[in-house]
């Protein structure tokens, strides 16, 4: 038998060379129009995330209260953000990107800040309570609490934490192609430019 490498069935399957070009345009395309709709809707996927957990609890544990798992399951998956306006106001204040959306709003322009914040979070590796350790905690929350406590309420909670983070990291890949480096505990290391518009 003749020599076989992998490398060959490559050649063979992407052929000719401009439908390659082509597939990888159209992959290209598609991760671009989905990072678009992610930054334009990042809160309310946040939100659905919260609304899931709260229906997924609620089918296994049908006598719980749906109106307050809605709620716990919303606020849980919002909460993990509050730590971005820490950062700002707190010890990310002297980061370039803390001080781009201050100056948007000494000066008032929330529309602006608003922006500049769908635009660029991802690009902001500082943020401390995003990490793999956080994911872990809330992860073993959600099945501590839920097993010893209120079940229902706990579970919801911190599932739709641990989902935020999830969430969070699926972007990352989406985006990048890889984690951030503050899933890995390492804050600030990679300089990532900022965008105005
Ligand atoms: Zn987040």
């Amino acid at each position: 038998m003749t020599g076989f490498s992998f490398a060959q069935i490559r050649v063979v399957s992407c052929h000719p060379p401009l439908r390659c070009i082509m597939q990888g345009m159209r992959g290209k395309r598609l991760i671009s129009a989905l990072r678009k709709k992610s930054e334009r809707y990042h809160p309310l996927v946040h939100v659905l995330l919260g609304l899931a957990c709260a229906f997924t609890v609620i089918h296994f544990i049908p006598g719980a209260n749906i109106l307050k798992l809605i709620a716990v399951g919303v606020l849980g998956n919002l909460i993990p953000d509050v730590d971005h306006l820490l950062y700002f106001f707190l010890y990310g204040r002297k980061s370039e990107y803390a001080k781009i959306f201050k100056s948007h709003l000494k000066l008032r322009e929330f529309r602006m800040a608003l922006r500049f914040i769908k635009d660029n979070h991802k690009n902001n590796t500082g943020v401390y309570s995003h990490n793999i350790l956080s994911l872990m905690l809330s992860i073993f929350l959600a099945w501590y609490l839920g097993e010893s406590r209120d079940r229902a309420g706990f579970y919801v909670f911190f599932m739709s934490w641990s989902t935020h983070y999830i969430f969070d990291m699926f972007e990352d890949v989406l985006f990048f192609k890889k984690l951030n480096t503050n899933w890995f505990m390492r804050f600030n290391r990679v300089k990532k430019e900022l965008t105005q518009k």
